[in-house]
């Protein structure tokens, strides 16, 4: 850490599509916080200080040293930030799942804003809504403009908008990697730009479990069964992104006997998590014993995998090849 003596490093930290999770692991910092307030200047985070954005707008060009995103970018106020940020600050960390990879938020992508809005604002079973008033990007109120960012169509990843230099995944990430990136930052020990700041290797290389690869024939959703403790999900027929995911979690998820939803997204070897646990599902999937396998015999196991996009790229559909479904005009 860097001693009072020397010129604190400047920090702001951007917000997009949040859920403000992200927050919460720097918060979880707990004690260490103070040996990094003590080398660090915040000069921008909406979350924790009361600095206006209009301050930040004023800072020079390049003034600050870091800057920390989290979000995706769903809207034209987090497009702004996100340059805001990138124009300001020196070295931007893409941080958390939403900002690596474009997140929950990401999810979006199934379909636009237009049936997002009909089903929120209309269709729920619980929303009384008969005019279906729904957010408009100006309203006139009693002779003034009233202004809402616009939402996109199709949510993107921190670097599909700015130039990022690091990424820090998970969602949140966890403590000891926020942890270990603040002090590769202080110490100027940074890795080369483009990297991502956990380790990349798979999850099931940090597993404890033991996994066999044996073949599944019967695919459960987590009420249906109640996993062993010592065995591989995957080998019980539960769907576990281990073998797409980069480690790096600790396998808290694991754990806690749940399995992994992939949040840390994929190593720097694998181009599109989703497709590669399709490819590591498709290995397991069969009859012991059989070889071949009739297309009934196939299609009657692959359908029992519920929510296929929601499932293998819940954190990544955004980064992936596939970005977004295909919408047809109305
Ligand atoms: S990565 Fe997770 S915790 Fe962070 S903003 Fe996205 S949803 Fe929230
Ligand atoms: S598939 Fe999941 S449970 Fe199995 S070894 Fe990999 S991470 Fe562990």
């Amino acid at each position: 850490m860097r001693t009072l003596s020397q010129r604190k490093l400047k920090l702001a930290i951007g917000l997009g599509a949040t859920c403000s999770g992200c927050d919460m692991s720097i918060v979880d910092l707990a004690e260490k916080l103070t040996d990094v307030f003590n080398a660090v200047e915040v000069v921008f985070w909406p979350t924790a200080f009361d600095q206006k954005l209009k301050e930040f707008i004023q800072l020079p060009d390049g003034s600050v040293d870091l800057g920390f995103y989290h979000g995706s970018i769903a809207n034209e106020e987090n497009k702004e930030i996100a340059e805001l940020l990138r124009k300001k600050t020196k070295t931007i960390i893409a941080f958390g799942a939403c900002a690596c990879h474009g997140g929950v938020p990401g999810l979006a992508n199934l379909t636009t804003t237009k049936e997002l809005f009909a089903t929120v604002y209309k269709e729920t079973p619980s929303t009384e809504n008969p005019d279906f008033t729904e957010p408009l990007s100006e309203t006139k109120v009693d002779g003034y403009s009233l202004h809402l960012p616009k939402k996109f169509d199709t949510v993107q990843c921190l670097h599909d908008c700015v130039d990022v230099d690091y990424y820090l995944p998970g969602c949140p990430p966890e403590v000891p990697l926020v942890e270990k990136a603040i002090e590769a930052i202080l110490t100027g020990k940074l890795p080369q730009k483009g990297e991502t700041l956990a380790p990349n290797r798979i999850l099931c290389d940090e597993c404890p479990r033991k996994r066999e690869e044996k073949k599944i024939s019967k695919i459960y959703r987590l009420q249906q069964i109640i996993p062993d403790q010592e065995k591989c999900l995957l080998d019980q027929g539960i769907i576990c992104l281990g073998p797409s995911t980069r480690m790096g979690c600790g396998a808290k998820c694991i754990e806690a006997n749940m399995p992994c939803r992939g949040c840390m997204g994929p190593t720097s070897k694998t181009l599109d998590q989703g497709a590669k646990m399709i490819a590591s599902l498709g290995s397991v999937l069969g009859l012991e014993g059989e070889e071949l396998m009739s297309e009934d015999e196939v299609r009657t196991m692959v359908d029992q995998v519920k929510d296929p996009l929601g499932t293998f790229y819940m954190f990544t559909l955004p980064a992936s090849i596939l970005k977004r479904k295909t919408m047809t005009q109305k």
